[in-house]
């Protein structure tokens, strides 16, 4: 009966409602719990309801669900997760990896990127897909970068001189005003010189509205910090960003590398970036090499 009644109130609410002379849409999405079925505590139901309207709206908007055991397990597993990850960041449980970034003409290393991982005792290796979304949920995301930042430029400093450290950034570190200053402070903390750092941004950071991406962009690189695109060719991968931007480096995404040895349209993407970063000035980096062979064909 719940289903029905709210199938007819989005029936009712997604015609169209003329509103002096206008058109106008809304709609309504709707999630339910029931009594006795599901629980028969006023809170808690109310609280289910939700969690379904949550799931309904993560799926699709315009549609109703109604209450499933499984969402509130996955509620509580999040909150959990949050709980954990707090502590893991606070308790210094949260590592960074350095990944090697090798020149193909020397074969020598000329870069590492600063990688963070959550190993948690129960429940292994928590990969940053999962985490750094909830960082940046949970507003952490600033307190996460400047540890990154502070601990791999320390790192760093120990490395022979020529080589270099890449430090990913959040499009959220962008927006909170302060990141020039974390990068600076990072850098004198550790005596390292920006002409060492490079920070890695992907497109979503320039898809931000107004000027200040662009600002903090220039300002980062009028330090004498590198500057990478990455992930390149997922996305819109609009080239104005490469005329607009003064970035140093390109990365082409792993998607592109994995499938080198099987796909022609991969490699034939890859030939194109090549030949795009070449004429640009750009260094072009492949992520993900995995095998002497993809290395022997990225090289040629
Ligand atoms: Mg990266
Ligand atoms: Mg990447």
């Amino acid at each position: 009966q719940a289903e029905i009644a709210s199938r007819s109130i989005i029936r009712a609410l997604c015609r169209p409602f003329y509103v002096q002379g206008n058109s106008m849409y809304i709609g309504a999405t709707i999630g339910f719990a029931s009594a006795p079925n599901d629980t028969c505590d006023a809170e808690t139901l109310f609280r289910y309801a939700d969690l379904a309207l949550y799931s309904a709206k993560d799926e699709k908007r315009g549609i109703c669900r109604s209450f499933e055991a499984n969402m509130d397990a996955a509620a509580q597993a999040k909150i959990r997760l949050e709980i954990d990850f707090r502590k893991a960041l606070h308790c210094g449980q949260l590592h960074i990896h350095y990944q090697p970034l090798v020149s193909l003409q020397t074969g020598e290393i000329e870069c590492y990127e600063a990688l963070l991982r959550w190993f948690d005792p129960v429940r292994g290796y928590v990969t940053p897909d999962t985490f750094v979304p909830l960082a940046e949920e949970m507003g952490l995301i600033d307190a996460v970068g400047r540890m990154v930042l502070q601990s791999a430029c320390k790192e760093a400093k120990n490395w022979p001189k020529h080589v270099k450290l890449s430090v990913n950034v959040s499009p959220l570190q962008f927006r909170n005003g302060n990141l020039i200053s974390t990068v600076v402070n990072a850098l004198n903390a550790a005596e390292l010189p920006p002409e060492r750092l490079e920070l890695e941004i992907t497109e979503a950071v320039l898809m931000e509205k107004g000027q200040r991406p662009a600002t903090i962009i220039d300002n980062l690189r009028g330090l004498g910090i590198g500057l990478s695109l990455d992930d390149f060719g997922t996305g819109y991968s609009s080239l104005s960003y490469l005329l607009n931007y003064p970035f140093t480096k390109i990365k082409i995404d792993k998607s592109f590398i994995r499938n080198i040895e099987h796909e022609a349209k991969s490699r034939a993407v890859i030939r194109a970036v090549i030949g795009l970063g070449r004429s640009l000035g750009l260094t072009v980096t492949a992520e993900g090499i995995e095998s002497q062979s993809v290395a022997d064909y990225l090289r040629n």
